[in-house]
């Protein structure tokens, strides 16, 4: 048994019955990690002697009886969520050698189950990024074909999990940064309602969208992840004080008269031809299994990325004020301490990171800020109020994840704009504050891997993953994997 291969559930199978152990599964992991992780540069930080430890751990627990799902499931973190006592880079300079003095919400709910740290993924800096090219550590490759980027900014979360370099990772998603790189890599992200899971140690971009989620090589293990980590948190005040379902238990119902939006401003020029037809077999799919397509429209999409652009980078402006070498992080020595501010921030940050903190800026400033933030805070309201009344008559929405499969290394680097357009579908979703799914549904002639996004309401991940789970099961595009 290739034991790199398997998800969560097959996994936890395994080592409750007592096929597999924990350290044997961590230690397959970690030969597979050896084995590819020269072509793909998914990690930043690998954490082999601390995940056999781990491992050994969850192994006594097996033998004690315990059982559960994560118990020796070797999982991968982006390195944005803060680990005690391992680093938590955020890919930036400012933090390379940032060690945390505590553990994110998340990561803990995952520890106390007993899961296995392979290690921390790459990503854009600070989650600024659709290619995870902004790193200051180095470019991380798209298994299916290491030419091209794997999508951003949870990069790395996603290649670990299409190359086999862990069972399962997480991300974080502000304007895309699960779904987008879950669909360049042909694997599933899911990025949660506001709220719905606690964002406490997770290093702070616009923190009116951010969202941490699973990304998996099922919807199965999607759901499994999503039970475990959502819920209120004391820690988090934005964290929903909402009932947390079981969302294993919808996996399996039937989709029948389930109606599906399909928004036509998400089908138009701009969307890749084959990107645009796996979609729309998909619907045709989602049609057999019984689902009602309905046409609608969400008229304030053509605003969204405008809208998001100001929003994400005054709020990042804001986040950001805090590094400045003397709390933590890296430090530049001036001759007075504004001087030291600012060596410390033009040398640790990066071209992306400098170039959002100053259009932030600019937004909030007197002067400006009725014109621009302002403005783009009513504009969000008319985005989210559109998502309401669609949801009025349907149940899910569907569309494209990205309006291209995987992009070429280089490709964009040079035109912010183009990059910034490649979460054209994405985007919207987080100015709503709705869940959406990314999974499989379809290879290019070139092999590249195409994502599907299903919406649901604020609060029902529940219809999300049934409709995903009765695509996923009705396809096979999931059990491909690259050739590496
Ligand atoms: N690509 C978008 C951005 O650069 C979204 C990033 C994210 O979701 N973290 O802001």
């Amino acid at each position: 048994m290739a034991l790199h291969k398997l998800t969560i559930s097959e996994a936890s199978a395994a080592i409750e019955k007592g096929e597999i152990s924990p350290v044997e599964l961590a230690n397959a992991l970690f030969d597979r990690i050896d084995a590819v992780e020269k072509k793909i540069g998914a990690y930043v930080t690998i954490t082999m002697e601390h995940a056999i430890g781990q491992a050994k751990e969850a192994g006594n627990r097996v033998r004690n009886g315990e059982k559960g799902k994560l118990l020796g499931i070797p999982m991968a973190i982006k390195d944005n969520m803060c680990t005690e006592g391992i680093k938590t880079t955020c890919s930036s300079n400012i933090l390379g050698n940032f060690i945390p003095p505590y553990e994110s919400t998340v990561t803990q709910e995952l520890k106390e189950r007993g899961y296995v740290l392979t290690g921390k993924t790459n990503l854009d800096e600070f989650a600024m990024g659709s290619s995870t090219e902004n790193s200051a550590f180095g470019y991380t490759k798209n298994p299916w074909d290491t030419a091209r980027v794997p999508g951003g900014s949870s990069g790395g979360s996603a290649a670990a999990v299409a190359a086999d370099e862990c069972i399962a990772a997480i991300g974080s998603d502000t304007g895309g940064s699960i779904r987008q790189p879950a669909s360049f890599c042909g694997v599933v992200g899911m990025k949660p309602t506001y709220g719905r899971v606690s964002r406490y140690g997770l290093v702070a971009f616009a923190s009116s969208l951010d969202q941490i989620g699973p990304i998996t090589k099922t919807v199965e293990d999607s759901a499994i992840l999503m039970n475990i980590i959502s819920g209120n948190d004391p820690y988090d005040s934005t964290s929903a004080p909402a009932a947390i379902p079981d969302f294993t238990s919808v996996l399996g119902k039937e989709i029948k008269g389930l109606k599906i939006g399909i928004p036509k401003e998400y089908f138009i020029e701009g969307i890749d031809a084959e990107v645009g037809e796996h979609v729309k077999n998909a619907v045709k799919q989602l049609e057999s299994l019984g689902a009602v397509p309905v046409d609608i429209s969400l008229p304030h999409t053509g605003y969204a990325v405008a809208t998001y652009y100001i929003l994400a980078t005054s709020e990042a402006s804001s986040n950001l004020a805090r590094y400045d070498g003397v709390k933590y992080g890296f430090r530049a020595e001036g001759k007075d301490l504004l001087d030291t501010y600012m060596k410390t921030r033009a040398k640790g940050f990066g071209d992306e990171v400098k170039r959002r903190i100053i259009l932030g800026t600019y937004a909030l400033s007197s002067g400006y800020y009725d014109a621009y933030y302002k403005k783009a805070q009513q504009v969000r309201t008319l985005i989210k109020q559109d998502f309401e009344k669609a949801f009025e008559t349907v149940d899910v929405i569907v569309t494209p994840t990205a309006p291209t499969p995987a992009f070429r290394a280089g490709e964009k680097t040079a035109d912010p704009l183009q990059m910034y357009l490649s979460d054209i579908l994405t985007i919207s979703v987080n100015l709503a504050g709705m869940p959406a799914i990314s999974i499989p549904c379809g290879f290019t002639s070139g092999s590249l891997p195409v994502g599907l996004q299903i919406v649901g309401k604020h609060f029902d991940e529940e219809a999300v993953f049934k409709t995903a789970y009765a695509y996923e099961q009705s396809t096979d595009w999931h059990k491909r994997k690259p050739k590496l």
